[in-house]
């Protein structure tokens, strides 16, 4: 598949077009490439069906607000892309809203002979992730309940629109006199009904059936964002095009990194000993074990940045940082021998604190922390 151009680009938009202007672009090319206006030209066809699938995404709420998170990449998930989605009969059925008229689905300038394509819907399921497969990246299979077309189920012509799947009139539009047709409301489009099918199948001649649904989960996606994989959704009515798959992302709780965007924090406990004079310590990072050096002197409180050692920024360049909150642990218990040590520690001048400017408290590392 060819490097997709950027839906606003398409419809001629900046960033924070308006629904109505998104609209009102989308009816402009829709009207200057419409296929009546350029028969035989496939670069118009083309043009007409970018625009098309475009305004699909940006003129509903959910999907555009994938997009705008995820961009192309949110549109597919899986293998398979939106690019092959969007047929001549769905771009026909999406100017029901846009022209105005015709009702359910109308589709206007006549001529197409086909009925209408009927959707089938979105399946919705939750995904649970580690931290760990936040910060790589993860391919899942996904075990869905989903319908699909049964076997054996036969059709025939909806009686009521002779099989067409719609019902044409004459109409006055901004094109002038034009014969509108809208949705056939016994077959809703489809221009065909059941005419046998196996027990079992539903209305619709469709079955419930388990099935293994492949799907690539960008790095640094966050709990509550939702991904969609194209046509894996519940199968269309009459053989029509199946809905998405739309993935909830439910990120699992770590037991020892906490998030914050794109940014972690761990909590690190040292014995005083080691603050006192330094060592080495392992801590725990998205991708394994790291050894940090406590540097002699260290103060309780003190935080380390490790750049990089966060979790990457999706649909954007680098990581986010780790800080490492050094906590100097106070023994509960000590034994008598410790004690006279300790006795005498207490007593050196060493032993008294004076923090100087860089060894300030809550206070001072809260206005540092983040800088
Ligand atoms: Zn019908």
């Amino acid at each position: 598949m060819s490097e997709k151009r950027d839906y606003y680009e398409v419809l001629g938009l900046s960033k924070n077009a308006t629904a109505t202007e998104i609209k009102k672009a989308y009816r402009k090319l829709a009207l200057k490439y419409h296929p009546d206006k350029n028969e035989g030209d496939t670069a118009a066809e083309d043009k007409f069906k970018e625009a098309a699938e475009a305004y699909e995404i940006l003129s509903n709420a959910e999907k555009k607000q994938r997009y705008d998170q995820f961009g192309h990449a949110g549109m597919s998930g899986g293998a398979g892309g939106f690019g092959g989605g969007m047929d001549m009969d769905d771009i026909f059925s999406q100017f029901g809203d846009i022209f105005g008229g015709g009702g359910g689905g109308g589709s206007f300038g006549g001529g197409r002979g086909r009925a209408r394509v009927v959707r089938g819907t979105n399946l919705r399921v939750k995904m649970k992730l580690t931290l760990q497969e936040i910060a790589e990246g993860v391919h899942k299979k996904i075990k869905v309940n989903k319908l699909v077309n049964a076997d054996g189920v036969t059709y025939k012509d909806c009686q009521t629109c002779n099989g067409t799947g719609r019902i044409t009139r004459v109409a006055q539009t901004f094109l002038g006199a034009m014969q509108t047709q809208s949705a056939c409301n016994v077959c809703q489009g489809a221009g065909k009904m059941i005419d046998k099918k196996p027990s079992g199948a539903d209305a619709h001649g469709l079955i419930r059936k388990e099935e293994v649904i492949e799907i690539d989960i960008p790095a640094g996606v966050e709990d509550g964002m939702q991904l969609s994989v194209s046509g894996k959704g519940n199968a269309g009515p009459f053989n029509g095009i199946s809905g998405d798959l739309i993935v909830v992302i439910e990120e699992k709780n770590d037991e020892n990194l906490r998030r914050d965007g794109e940014h972690l924090h761990y909590d690190a406990y040292v014995n005083f000993v080691d603050a006192v004079l330094g060592e080495s310590i392992e801590i725990p990072t998205v991708s394994g074990k790291a050894k940090i050096k406590i540097e002699p002197g260290t103060q309780s409180g003190k935080v380390l940045r490790l750049k990089g050692k966060g979790l990457p920024v999706l649909q954007g360049y680098g990581k986010g940082d780790l800080f490492v909150h050094i906590n100097v642990w106070t023994p509960k218990k000590v034994s008598k021998e410790e004690k006279v040590i300790l006795e005498k520690l207490r007593e050196s001048e060493n032993f008294k604190p004076s923090p100087d400017h860089h060894d300030k408290g809550f206070f001072h590392r809260m206005k540092d922390m983040f800088q």
